[in-house]
């Protein structure tokens, strides 16, 4: 019978800024720091989840600072099963860079990787760049999902990593 792969590598790419380290950081430890220094070196974060009463291990690789280069290296998302993909809605700039790191992961990350598009600062509502229905139309364009989340406020973070864990596909035992 089909089984939940017993670990999952979830790579997590964005502009600099958006909230991708805080985003790791409210998934795993259920906490928020202000002032998040930029990551140097690779950055490792793993937390042991439930679907469907099996356990599952999530690996998060957060990137340390090379999205600034616009490049990453390919054994960055090599084996990665799922792909959170970030902007900050109060950043257009980003959406736009978020639309190139797609396109990286499409040209040469694994083929089937799941996507899904995250926009990140939900709590800054009032200075709003990008309306909800642009982002959910860009996703749904590329078959990914579409989610709006507040690391600061804890709004949908278990969500988002938990329902893109839920369309890693399922593996012979
Ligand atoms: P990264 O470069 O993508 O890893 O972004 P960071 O996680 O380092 O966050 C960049 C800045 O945005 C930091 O000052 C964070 O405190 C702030 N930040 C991250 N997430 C949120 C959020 O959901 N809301 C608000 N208001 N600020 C956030
Ligand atoms: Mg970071």
């Amino acid at each position: 019978m089909a089984a939940r792969p017993r670990e999952i590598k979830l790579v997590i790419i964005g502009d600099s800024g958006v909230g991708k380290s805080s985003l790791v950081l409210r998934f795993v430890t259920q906490s928020f720091k202000p002032f998040s220094e930029s990551t140097i070196g690779a950055s490792f974060m793993s937390k042991v989840i439930e679907l469907d009463g099996q356990t599952v291990k999530v690996q998060i690789w957060d990137t340390a600072g090379q999205e600034k280069y616009k490049s990453l290296a390919p054994m960055y998302y090599r084996g990665a099963a799922a792909a959170i993909v970030v902007y900050d809605i109060t950043r257009r700039e980003s959406f736009g860079t978020l639309q190139r790191w797609v396109s990286e992961l499409q040209e040469k990350g694994p083929r089937d990787l799941r996507i899904m598009v995250a926009g990140n600062k939900k709590d800054l509502e009032g200075d709003r760049q990008v309306a909800a229905e642009e982002a959910e139309a860009y996703a749904e364009s590329i078959g990914a999902r579409y989610m709006e989340t507040s690391a600061k406020d804890d709004m949908a973070v278990q969500d988002l990593f938990l329902s893109l864990c839920q369309q890693v596909p399922l593996v012979s035992p």
